[in-house]
C-alpha cells in the first residue's frame, strides 16, 4: 500500500469526496466549462469565479497537506532561496507605497499565510520587526523552526481572535488550495492594520498558455486546486471585502514543460476512486519532475535557456497574460 492509498482508506467509497457550490459567494448554479480529469471545471452563473467541482473532502485534503511527504536537501534549499529572494525583491517593489513603506528596515510586522519551508520569511526577514507563519505541512513547519528560528503555528489562523496586527500578510500560491478563499482574505482583511497590505499569488485563468492549452494548461491540478482566479475575480472579491485599493501583475511561464502536465488524463476503466488515486500519483510525480527540471542549472546552455526564457522571452511573450499573478491589496 503506498502513501497515497494509505491516505484514503479512511475514507471508504467516494467518501474521499465532495461537491462544492461557488467557493466564492456560495451560489450553487454554474456553467459547465468541461472536463478537467476526474471532476468538471465550472464558472459561478453570479460572480464568474471558475472552480473544479468535485474535489477531495476537507478531511482527506488536510491529511494530505499535514502528511505529504517531503524532504529537504541542498538542491531545493538552493532553488526556494533563489525563488523567494526574487518574490520579496517583487513584492517590495510592486506594493503600494505608504507613509512607513513595507521594507524599511526593521519596521513593521510580516505573517505569511502558508510558509512551507520558511525560506521567503527568513529572507524577508531584514526588512521587517517581526515576522511569523502558518503552515500545515508538518515537515515543512518544523524545518522552518529548526533551520531558521522562525515562529510558526501549525493551527488554523482561524482559531485566534482576529486583531489587526500586522502590516503585511503574504500568501504565496495558497489561495487556490483553500476551500473557502473568501475567508481567507477577510480574515487577511481582518488582521492588517490600517494601511496594511496582502500580498498573494495565484494562478491566472485568464494567461494566455491557458486559452491555448485549454485543460492541458500546467496549473490545472484537480487534486489541489480549488479554485482559478483571473484579476477580475480576484479584484472583485477583495474589493468586496473591503479592500481600498488592488493591483495585479502577471508573469508568464515556459511552454514547452507544460506539455508534460497530464492532470487531465483518466485512464479509461478506472473507477471514480481509482480515477481520483491516478490523479493524486501524477501530481507527486510532476512536483518531483518539476523540482529537478527548475534546479537543473548544471551547465551553462540550461543556465543561459533559464535565462532567457524566464527573464526574457516569457514576460515579453506574456505581458499582462502571464500564468501567474502577483496581486497587492491594501487596507485604507
Ligand atoms: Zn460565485
Amino acid at each position: 500500500m503506498d502513501f497515497w492509498e494509505r491516505l484514503l482508506e479512511p475514507f471508504p467509497g467516494e467518501s474521499f469526496l465532495e461537491s462544492a457550490p461557488c467557493p466564492s459567494c456560495r451560489a450553487a448554479s454554474a456553467e459547465e466549462l468541461g472536463p478537467l480529469g476526474p471532476q468538471a471545471l465550472k464558472r459561478c452563473a453570479a460572480c464568474a469565479l471558475v472552480y473544479g467541482s468535485p474535489r477531495l473532502s476537507g478531511a482527506a485534503r488536510e491529511a494530505m497537506y499535514r502528511q505529504n511527504p517531503g524532504a529537504m536537501d541542498a538542491g531545493l534549499d538552493a532553488m526556494l532561496r533563489r525563488l523567494m529572494t526574487e518574490r520579496c525583491g517583487n513584492m517590495r517593489r510592486e506594493m503600494f507605497p505608504s507613509a512607513a513603506p513595507a521594507g524599511t528596515p526593521g519596521s513593521g510586522s510580516l505573517f505569511e499565510i502558508g510558509s512551507g519551508w520558511g525560506h521567503f520569511l527568513d529572507v524577508s526577514r531584514p526588512h521587517f520587526a517581526e515576522v511569523a507563519g502558518a503552515e500545515l505541512a508538518r515537515e515543512q513547519a518544523a524545518h522552518a523552526r529548526k533551520a531558521f528560528g522562525l515562529k510558526i503555528t501549525e493551527s488554523d489562523i482561524f482559531a485566534a481572535p482576529d486583531a489587526p496586527k500586522h502590516d503585511v500578510i503574504a500568501a504565496w500560491e495558497l489561495i487556490e488550495h483553500v476551500p473557502d478563499p473568501a475567508r481567507v482574505l477577510a480574515w487577511a482583511f481582518a488582521n492588517l492594520r490600517s494601511g496594511g497590505q496582502l500580498a498573494l499569488s495565484t494562478p491566472n485563468f485568464d494567461s494566455l498558455y491557458r486559452r491555448l492549452l485549454g485543460p492541458h494548461w500546467f496549473y490545472h491540478i484537480p487534486t489541489q486546486h480549488l479554485t482559478y482566479f483571473s484579476p477580475a475575480t480576484m479584484k472583485t472579491l477583495l474589493l468586496k471585502l473591503g479592500f481600498a485599493e488592488v493591483r495585479v501583475f502577471t508573469s508568464g511561464r515556459s511552454l514547452m514543460r507544460e506539455r508534460a502536465n497530464a492532470h487531465n488524463r483518466v485512464t479509461p476503466g478506472l473507477d471514480v476512486r481509482g480515477q481520483w488515486m491516478e490523479n493524486l500519483r501524477i501530481r507527486d510525480a510532476i512536483e518531483r519532475e518539476r523540482d529537478s527540471v527548475s534546479l537543473d542549472r548544471s551547465t551553462l546552455p540550461k543556465r543561459v535557456w533559464h535565462g532567457l526564457v524566464w527573464r526574457l522571452v516569457n514576460p515579453l511573450l506574456t505581458r499582462g497574460f502571464g500564468d501567474q499573478m502577483r496581486v497587492y491589496a491594501r487596507k485604507a
